[in-house]
């Protein structure tokens, strides 16, 4: 970058700019999976919208791509690249809930956590992700599934409008009624199209959840997939659940002499009346004989922030994406081949159900790939040291092929991995070509171009 427009963008912005000569620079650079080492050109942390606006100018008038940082959890580590101006939203976490109208405003830094702290004081609440850590920005623009995506959609599906700084630094606000195809492609698109600096969500009344984790024995897996798959299709839309395989961690509610040892587990939340969730998780609970579980009332932040430590920032990541239509033999036979395997405490692979107030949303109405499935999985390998990567990108890859013939082409893009790109068109399914020309309009030069990247039609 011209050594002129770095001193310049140093003088215009109220947050930070720094540069590979400073002192910070390498903390500023790192992103949440450790496995990324790139050398961006500047990172800018930006205080406001304004410093964003001057930021992407900056880079364009050097002729430098934009990375756009929002909570820093991309698996590929788009929030950072060599050569790029990283946007670092990290500083831009402020919130405003009005609670009469049941809406929220939350800038393009926040993470989970924050906006959980910030809605649940009212008893309100949106679909976020499982994790309290991650960025509302990254994965609202990818889709958003969590714990109440049965009852409440899609993270996406509750956006009302974003306002973005485009590719040129002009800024726009999009909704249903302004810049209308912008608003279509920001929900599922990812960060292709701009800078996100605040979105507005619907809220929804959600307080005090019934909700954790069982523990089943492997060999009951055939039966807990069975049970979960039956269940899940038309269970109440209050009840969120997903499954995985664990090993268990040191906790105190599993007994000390299974710590260690390889489990499936379903994980729930219930977001209906109290009374009713016995009942409503027993379909789950009576899938096979639980050998541990920690089920029940707490405010919803909790539950998602209750699988934090086991994901902490620095780990290695490789994930895999694939959503199904279905839970099929087959694909219950590589589950069952590859998931006892699970190599680290910190690796799972979890199926979370897309079905219930995600299907009521017509399939053209966003630009998210794929409504038609009733699940999205992610075989998602996490561990600390780099010395085991090849050891756990193996069970992560033979994990996928495995899978890969008994589902959909495409994948989540905020599931998938850096080495995807090709997966991309697939992904977006009949949303691409309107997607890539929305791209053209907003974003002809691939400014922002560190993401799973819709090339722009010409
Ligand atoms: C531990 C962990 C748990 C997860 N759990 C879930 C889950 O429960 N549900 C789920 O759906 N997904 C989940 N994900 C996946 C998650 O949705 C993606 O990793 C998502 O991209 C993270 O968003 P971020 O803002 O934290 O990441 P970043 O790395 O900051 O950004 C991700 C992408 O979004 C773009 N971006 C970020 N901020 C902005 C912005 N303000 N404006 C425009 N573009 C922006 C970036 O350029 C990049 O392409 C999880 C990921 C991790 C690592």
């Amino acid at each position: 970058m011209g050594e002129e427009s770095l001193k310049q963008l140093q003088g215009q912005v109220r947050g930070e700019v720094i540069l590979p000569a400073d002192r910070t620079y390498d903390e500023a650079r790192r992103v949440y999976n450790a496995m990324i080492d790139k050398r961006p050109a500047a990172v800018v942390r930006c205080a406001g919208v304004a410093d964003v606006i001057a930021a992407v100018k900056a880079a364009g008038a050097a002729g430098l791509s934009v990375a756009v940082r929002g909570g820093g959890h991309s698996v590929p580590g788009f929030g950072t690249a060599d050569g790029a101006v990283v946007v670092d939203m990290g500083r831009m976490r402020g919130i405003r809930v009005d609670p009469a109208a049941k809406l929220v405003r939350a800038e393009g830094g926040c993470t989970w956590g924050d906006f959980n702290h910030a809605t649940h004081a009212f008893g309100l609440a949106t679909t976020g992700g499982i994790i309290s850590t991650t960025g509302i920005a990254g994965l609202t623009l990818g889709g958003g599934i969590g714990y109440l995506t049965r009852g409440h959609g899609l993270s996406l599906d509750n956006l009302r409008s974003a306002d973005v700084v485009l590719a040129d630094g002009s800024f726009v606000t999009a909704s249903e009624k302004d810049h209308a195809d912008l608003f279509w492609a920001l929900r599922g698109g990812g960060g292709n199209f701009g800078v996100v600096t605040s979105f507005q969500y619907r809220l929804h009344p959600v307080d005090t959840i019934v909700g954790g984790p069982m523990f089943f024995e492997v060999d009951d897996a055939p039966d807990v997939m069975r049970a979960y798959d039956r269940y899940i299709t038309d269970a109440p839309r209050q009840l969120g659940a997903f499954f995985a395989w664990q090993i268990a961690p040191p906790l105190p509610f599993i007994p000390e002499d299974r710590h260690g040892d390889t489990f499936c587990v379903l994980v729930a939340c219930w977001a209906g009346p109290a009374a009713e969730a016995k009942k409503a998780i027993a379909p789950l609970r009576d899938a096979a004989p639980v050998v541990a579980e920690a089920v029940g009332p707490m405010p919803y932040p909790a539950l998602n922030a209750a699988f934090d430590a086991l994901v902490p920032p620095g780990l290695q990541h490789y994930w895999k994406a694939v959503f199904a239509k279905d839970l099929n033999d087959k694909a219950i036979e590589a589950h069952l081949k590859h998931g006892p395997k699970v190599p680290a405490v910190n690796s799972t692979m979890h199926i979370y159900p897309i079905n219930g107030a995600v299907h009521d949303v017509p399939a053209d109405s966003t630009a998210f790939g794929n409504r038609g499935a009733k699940y999205a999985a992610v075989i998602a390998g996490m561990w600390p040291d780099p010395a085991q990567n090849p050891a756990n990108i193996k069970w992560v890859k033979d994990y996928y092929a495995a899978l890969a013939p008994h589902a959909e082409k495409g994948g989540y893009v905020n599931f998938a991995a850096a080495d995807d790109q090709n997966r991309v068109g697939a992904s977006y399914g009949k949303s691409y070509d309107r997607l890539r020309t929305i791209k053209g309009k907003y974003d002809p030069g691939n400014v922002f171009r560190h993401n799973q990247n819709i090339t722009p039609a010409s």
